[in-house]
Formats: C-alpha cells, sequence, structure tokens
C-alpha cells in the first residue's frame, strides 16, 4: 500500500464539538478500490495538488483504505422529519466526515465519505453506497453546482469488486462529497428532542461563528441565523423550481443548513413539464412533488426554527421564517423573467411566465427545450412566422401567448441579441436528464466510464451549444420517460 498523501491544510474543528455530535469510525475499505472520476477544478481548489487525483496515494487516502494521520474520519449524529414524521435514530450510517480542509482563502470545506462502512446509526443497513446512485450523486452535484445552484460538490468517485445486495446484487462504490457544511436541519432536531438547550446553542454558535461571521456576538444573533437559513433555503429552492429539478426526499435530515441541495437520492430534471411530478416511486401520496417543494421549504423551515425555540421567542422567530415567501417568490420571478429574456421590470412578467408554464403543461411540452427555444422567438415577425410555433398541437392557445410576449417584449429596451445572451445563459441547453444518467450507469456497470466523462463536459458548461453532443438535448425516446426512482441506493 502506498504512503497516504500529506495536506498541510487538514482543521478538523467539528471534532472539537464533543462526543455528543458524533463517533468516531474508521472506514471500511472495498476490494479492489480504483478511481473512476476525479475533479480537478475543485481538487485545485481544496489545496489538492490536482496531479496527484489518480495516484494510489490520493486513493489510498481518500477512499479510507489508509486515511492519513492527521485525517480524524466520524460519524456525525443528527435525527430527522422523514416524510413528516421525527425519526431519532438517524446519522451519518454510510458515510464520514474524513477530514477538513482550509482553502487559500481560508474557507472549510468538509470532505465526507459516502459509503464507507457501518457506523453506529446504521441501524439495519450495510452502511454501503452502490455504483448506481454514487454516480447519479456525483453527476447531480457538480450538474446543479454548474447551474449556479448551491450544491455539495464531488471531489472523487471510487469504484469496486465489492458485492453488495439490494432488490438484485449490485457493485458498491465510494463517493467523496465536498461541502462548507454536513450540518443538516436534522443535526438541531437531535439535541433539542433530547432536551439538550446547551448543546443546541453549542452547535448554532458553531455555524454561526464559522459561516456567519458578521453576525452580532450576542443574543441576537440566533434569529438572524434562522432568518439566513430561511433566506438560503428560498434561494436554492426558487433555483430548482426555474431549472425544473425535483431533489425527491426532501426529509429535514436531508436538508443542509446552508441552503445547500445535499444528499441525492432519486432526483430528477422534468422532461414534459408537469407540476405534480414526483420523481420517488416510494413517494404515493406526492408529499416531495415537483410543485409541493417551496411549500416543503417552509415546513422544514418551521421544523428548524421549533428546535431552536430554547434561543428565539416564538415572536422572532415568527418575524424570521415570514421572510421566506416572499423571498422565494422575487427569486423565482426574477429567475423566470430572465428566463423569457424580460429584462426591464414590468407589472404584467409574472402572468407572462405563468401563462407560458400553463401552456407548456397542457402540450407536455419539454420544460428545458422549450424555453431554450424561446431565445429564437422574433418579436418582428408575427406568431404564424415563428419556428417555435410548430411544436405545438393547440397553435391557437400559441397564438394568443405570442401575441402577449410580442407586445412584452416591445416595452424592451435591449435588442435580440442582447435578449437571445440573457436568456442562454438562464434556460441550460443540457439538464442531467435521467435517461442520460441512466446510460452512463449502465456502461460503468460494465467498467465503462466514457458516458461519465462525456456528461461531465456537458454538465459543466450547461449553457453552451456543444454542437458535437446535440443528441444529448433531445428529449427522452418515450420508453424512457419520467422515470420514477427507487430509494434505494
Ligand atoms: P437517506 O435516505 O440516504 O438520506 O438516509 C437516511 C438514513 O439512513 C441516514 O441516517 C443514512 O445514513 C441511513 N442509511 C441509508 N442507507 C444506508 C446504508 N446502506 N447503510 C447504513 N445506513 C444507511
Ligand atoms: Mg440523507
Amino acid at each position: 500500500m502506498s504512503a497516504p498523501l500529506i495536506l498541510t491544510n487538514v482543521d478538523n474543528h467539528f471534532s472539537s464539538l464533543g462526543s455528543e455530535f458524533y463517533s468516531l469510525v474508521r472506514p471500511q475499505s472495498l476490494s479492489n478500490t480504483h478511481l473512476i472520476q476525479a475533479n480537478p477544478a475543485l481538487a485545485q481548489q481544496l489545496g489538492i495538488p490536482a496531479d496527484q487525483l489518480s495516484s494510489s496515494s490520493f486513493i489510498s487516502s481518500f477512499s479510507g483504505q489508509q486515511c492519513p494521520d492527521n485525517f480524524q474520519p466520524l460519524a456525525m449524529k443528527y435525527a430527522g422529519h422523514q416524510f413528516g414524521v421525527y425519526n431519532p435514530e438517524l446519522g451519518d450510517g454510510r458515510g464520514l466526515l474524513l477530514a477538513q480542509l482550509r482553502d487559500k482563502h481560508h474557507q472549510s470545506w468538509d470532505i465526507h465519505l459516502k459509503g464507507a462502512g457501518q457506523t453506529p446509526y446504521s441501524r439495519f443497513a450495510d452502511g454501503r453506497a452502490v455504483l448506481r446512485s454514487s454516480i447519479r450523486e456525483y453527476l447531480g452535484g457538480e450538474a446543479l453546482h454548474h447551474l449556479g445552484i448551491a450544491s455539495t460538490r464531488s471531489l472523487a468517485l471510487f469504484g469496486s469488486d465489492t458485492p453488495v445486495q439490494r432488490e438484485t446484487e449490485e457493485q458498491a462504490a465510494l463517493l467523496v462529497r465536498v461541502s462548507q457544511s454536513h450540518v443538516r436541519f436534522g443535526s438541531f432536531e437531535w439535541f433539542h428532542y433530547t432536551h439538550r438547550p446547551q448543546l443546541v446553542k453549542k452547535l448554532a454558535d458553531y455555524v454561526i461563528d464559522l459561516h456567519h461571521q458578521d453576525l452580532p456576538q450576542d443574543e441576537s444573533r440566533y434569529p438572524l441565523f434562522l432568518q439566513r437559513v430561511a433566506e438560503k433555503t428560498a434561494e436554492m429552492i426558487a433555483a430548482w423550481q426555474s431549472v425544473g429539478f425535483t431533489h425527491g426526499v426532501m426529509n429535514t435530515d436531508n436538508m443542509s443548513i446552508l441552503g445547500d441541495t445535499f444528499d441525492y437520492g432519486p432526483y430528477g430534471f422534468m422532461d414534459d413539464y408537469q407540476p405534480d411530478f414526483v420523481c420517488n416511486h416510494s413517494d404515493h401520496q406526492g408529499r416531495y412533488a415537483f410543485n409541493q417543494q417551496p411549500g416543503i421549504g417552509l415546513w422544514n423551515l418551521n421544523a428548524l426554527a421549533h428546535s431552536l425555540s430554547s434561543l428565539i421567542s416564538t415572536e422572532d422567530i415568527n418575524t424570521a421564517l415570514s421572510r421566506y415567501e416572499p423571498h422565494i417568490k422575487h427569486c423565482y420571478a426574477t429567475e423566470l423573467s430572465a428566463k423569457l429574456g424580460l429584462a426591464k421590470p414590468h407589472d404584467d412578467d409574472v402572468m407572462i411566465a405563468a401563462q407560458w408554464l400553463a401552456l407548456l403543461e397542457k402540450e407536455h411540452a419539454d420544460y428545458t427545450r422549450s424555453f431554450r427555444a424561446l431565445s429564437q422567438f422574433d418579436p418582428q415577425l408575427p406568431s404564424e412566422q415563428q419556428t417555435l410555433r410548430n411544436q405545438f398541437v393547440d397553435r391557437q392557445a400559441f397564438d394568443q401567448w405570442a401575441e402577449a410576449y410580442r407586445q412584452r417584449l416591445a416595452f424592451e429596451t435591449q435588442d435580440q441579441q442582447a435578449r437571445q445572451t440573457l436568456m442562454n445563459r438562464h434556460n441550460p441547453k443540457y439538464v442531467l436528464r435521467n435517461y442520460l444518467a441512466q446510460k452512463a450507469i449502465e456502461l460503468a456497470e460494465q467498467q465503462d466510464y466514457s458516458e461519465i466523462d462525456r456528461l461531465m463536459t456537458l454538465l459543466v458548461n450547461p449553457y453552451d451549444e456543444h454542437p458535437e453532443y446535440e443528441s444529448y438535448a433531445q428529449v427522452p425516446p418515450d420508453s424512457a420517460k419520467g422515470i420514477a426512482l427507487s430509494c434505494s441506493s
């Protein structure tokens, strides 16, 4: 076995919180661990030499085979509301916080290894992650990040020969996930429901001191902190809604305290625009359907606020949470305006956007392609001459909307080219459609990782044209439309 990597920027501050917050656990390695993908740009940012990524030192250090001496692997304890029901028995059941690093701007980053074996919080499960879900999380995190949406990142993906049993036998894999914090809403719930307000306070101070250094030192920091979490959560969910992303399992243990998209499971980007889209086939009630996400965000914030009630008065909680609804509406409306190429605000904008979405829904139109195609709309031409029109079955409905849009565009001062540029920066050409991820998974299960590389090329620059990859912007074949995915991972 090769010598572990020497990193001088390790700073494991989470462990200083004390043993109530975690259990020290050594990662359990897999058989024939090999590197599938690594992320040189992110490595560089973290102060890990990018030319080391395929070295055996990097692999053994970051896959948990032989951790460097200054790593301190631990399983974080948390609880959470799962599908609305409180569950105290959660925690890192298969992931470990391997280490925390400081980048050159002194920003702290958590290095988390998912699939590292059993911990005291594994309950009845095996502590492993399958290749399929690890690929999906690897790609999902980078896809959202490069769409400009707050998310955990992916540093490396490892494959192995270790079999794991799910519905069928699958291969175990490891994901190195990177985030500024792995503290969840559920981390606070655990200490609240076990009646330890001093530990709720300790955790809140830890998060504030690390991530909100501008907040005051006195008690007034706590309601301001809650308000920040509400705002960040609103921004994240508004961004999901605008790209047609459904998280799928918005339990409070999967909600990041920083408002990062967190714990990618059976998530999905919509193909046809369908507001009640449910991507998780175990979600029979549609609790986490696409159009429920903004409301669930608030439900989850209420659960967080409740667990902070020893620190914040009811009145201050209400004030902090009252920021959520106007903020998410504002963020979503602003983004929709940009997607429609409307740079100069006008009272009709929300209505124009709502009518466009209603048209897409009625037509079962592809969400991503329809928005992208709209930049070709020429306000100089009558509705009948718009190329886009041919995609609509109900031409009359299109004409009606197009006329309103044409009139609205006349109010703009930017020229056609500036409008197209704006729109193409807000309407991705390429999103991680499930059928594309599925193809990459099927090949990877045969040890062919080339499709992961190809998808990464697109997902890193999703707003560019990439003419050689035009087929990746196509709608899925009918057989692959709206695949609902299992939670089993
Ligand atoms: P998730 O649905 O992935 O957010 O996980 C919910 C809880 O179950 C967390 O406490 C996880 O750590 C735990 N968990 C999920 N899958 C496994 C597994 N294969 N082994 C151990 N714990 C797991
Ligand atoms: Mg989770």
